[in-house]
């Protein structure tokens, strides 16, 4: 049967047909390409990383390119899972809670994404039983293959229609051989035989094990996991390999040859000093116009725009590599061990870095020990300190002596969410006498919630699904610290998760005592940031939002670049009297 053919057999499996191609309205086969992304040997290998820097080669020629990822675990969305098991929950700007990998997309690509992007076996399945339900499946017993693997082609193919893209990136999560992703494998075959020639490219990124006893690179667990991947009747035509050192030739011609792929299209992806390095050395080794060569697509390119985006990319990288000024910020939270529980906040440090011309070294505090006893001591080194978001009692009130300390001494702050919070009770007790002021969260029976649970979720039982989540605008106070660092803007935009906030009934108190509520919700009285004035502490800011989600290489996000730059006035001015950027403007 002709591809024309299968691809018109349009809707559901039914006795006429054992083809299940179903399209969307308005798909238009062969308008857009797929680039699909599989892992061997193990996970964390970086598919997202390989896969979004591919996709920047080709945003950069301009093609216009959409990022999705499949995950095989039957979660509906993020939510609920572990930072300290998972990574840190990526909260997209429609309110859909993301593996972290979404967050790599957006930076590289610059491109905010939405729930159209994400799909885990939890969705599909639901959307293949609300069908049954509805009897959508014609008298069919409803089966892995097709309706399953069907529904996944759906997605694909949604995505395809909603952002008219030439390629799609699919990155299958896990490794081959699990079982949960083993149908998503099968979805994509079926994908390329109904797209047909020229449409889909397949990637197998591995891993080369190089035991240190052996002194050598060996290459026989990624061939098994390679085979593993052709018994499943896909072949791929380019292979990534992971490894410490660059992959020998030896290794790379072992690879080509047990898996029928020509040893130009073997990469060495081994290790180097920046993530945003990947994308010129995919361009060195030419994978970028295998891709476009495989795809038929040198007739979409613009080769005019390549140039100009590939010189902002590379002085971007270069300063990222050449800057020798440190700064120290510390980081306090509850997963200090995991740099994965909080990629966005330091991705968003080493933006601000190269914009700012020095290397942010990161101190974690492990707040649970920290007490109004030690806390000078444990923020001696520090030229600036954050406390992220987080949620529950553990380790709260270090926090709020670390905020005290940087407050009265004068070093650069930046609340992120429960870091906001945790700045208002500090500033009730310790400035306003609101004597055992807390969050209900912490503390039910506080005689001052200062921060309280959201009205609307009140109503609300369980964990799951019941937070203020995503993007949301924010009326900016003119003349504000925050007016300035958003230039001016009265109207931006956050992201958003959290459950409490500050209770209104305080909003009045909090302001007489000096703090500066200078972001709120444009319609209710939801305080979205605060700030010190200037004149008493050279930037003390923090915000309800996650502004880590919105940081881009290219545009750091504003707080935290403010936030760095006051950090290297303090260092450079260490041991003197701390005075303001605006103070010495205006004594200027
Ligand atoms: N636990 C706080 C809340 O639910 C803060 C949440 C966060 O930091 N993301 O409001």
């Amino acid at each position: 049967m002709s591809t024309e053919k299968i691809l018109s057999a349009l809707g559901y499996a039914s006795d006429e047909t054992e083809f299940y191609a179903p399209m969307p309205a308005g798909y238009k086969p062969g308008k857009t390409k797929y680039v699909i992304v599989f892992g061997t040997v193990m996970s964390g290998l970086g598919k997202g990383i390989f896969a979004s820097s591919l996709a920047k080669c080709l945003q950069d020629q301009g093609l216009t390119v959409a990022p999705i990822k499949l995950e095989g675990y039957l979660n509906i969305d993020s939510g609920t899972l572990n930072p300290f098991r998972h990574g840190e929950v990526f909260v997209l700007d429609d309110g859909m809670e993301t593996d972290m990998d979404l967050g790599t997309y957006e930076r590289m690509l610059d491109q905010d994404l939405s729930r159209l992007h994400f799909a885990t076996s939890g969705q599909i399945f639901s959307r293949v039983l609300e069908k049954e339900r509805k009897g959508s499946y014609l008298g069919r017993d409803v089966q892995m293959i097709p309706h399953v693997t069907g529904e996944v082609k759906i997605k694909l193919r949604e995505l395809a229609v909603a952002t008219d893209a030439d390629v799609v990136f699919v990155e299958i999560g896990g490794t081959v051989g699990d079982v949960e992703n083993s149908y998503f494998i099968e979805a994509v075959r079926e994908l390329a035989f109904e797209e047909g020639p020229n449409s889909c490219v397949f990637v197998a990124l591995t891993y080369i094990i190089a035991p240190p006893m052996l002194g050598e690179q060996k290459s026989k667990a990624a061939q098994l996991g390679i085979n593993r991947l052709m018994a499943a009747g896909v072949q791929p035509q380019i292979i990534a390999c992971r490894g410490k050192d660059p992959i020998t030739t030896k290794v790379r011609e072992k690879m080509a040859m047990y898996s029928n792929v020509p040893i130009d299209n073997v990469f060495s992806m081994h290790d180097c000093e920046s993530i945003y390095l990947i994308p010129e050395m995919l361009r060195g080794a030419g994978l970028d116009q295998t891709v476009i060569d495989l795809l038929a697509l040198r007739d979409r390119l613009q080769p005019e725009i390549d140039a100009s985006r590939r010189q902002a990319w590379n002085d971007f990288v270069q300063r990222v590599r050449s800057t020798k000024e440190q700064v120290t910020i510390g980081i306090t939270g509850k997963y200090t061990s995991v740099r994965d529980s909080y990629a966005s906040i330091i991705h968003a440090l080493d933006h601000c870095g190269a914009a700012s011309g020095c290397q942010v070294h990161i101190e974690w505090i492990d707040t649970t020990d920290v007490t109004a006893d030690n806390v000078a001591e444990k923020m001696a080194r520090l030229d600036g300190v954050i406390v992220p978001g987080g949620f529950g009692v553990r380790g709260t009130e270090g926090k709020i002596a670390c905020i005290q300390h940087a407050r009265e001494n004068r070093i650069p702050y930046l609340g992120l969410c429960y870091g906001f919070q945790m700045a208002v009770i500090e500033f009730a007790r310790n400035v306003c006498g609101l004597t055992g002021a807390n969050s209900t969260e912490i503390d039910r029976d506080t005689p001052h919630p200062v921060v309280d649970i959201l009205p609307e979720q009140k109503q609300i039982e369980g964990l799951g699904g019941n937070m203020r989540l995503g993007g949301r605008d924010v009326q900016v106070r003119p003349q504000s610290m925050a007016a300035r660092l958003f230039n001016g803007g009265q109207e931006i935009r956050l992201r958003f998760r959290h459950r409490y906030e500050v209770d209104p009934q305080y909003i009045e108190r909090l302001e007489t005592g000096g703090l500066v509520f200078s972001g709120k919700a444009p319609d209710y009285p939801i305080m979205q940031i605060l700030e010190l004035p200037e004149t008493v502490h050279p930037y003390f800011m923090a915000t309800q939002a996650h502004p880590e989600f919105q940081s881009r290489p290219l545009r750091p996000q504003p707080m935290f670049a403010g936030l760095v730059r006051a950090a290297l006035d303090y260092s450079r001015n260490r041991g003197k009297p701390v005075v303001s950027r605006r103070e010495r403007a205006e004594k200027a």
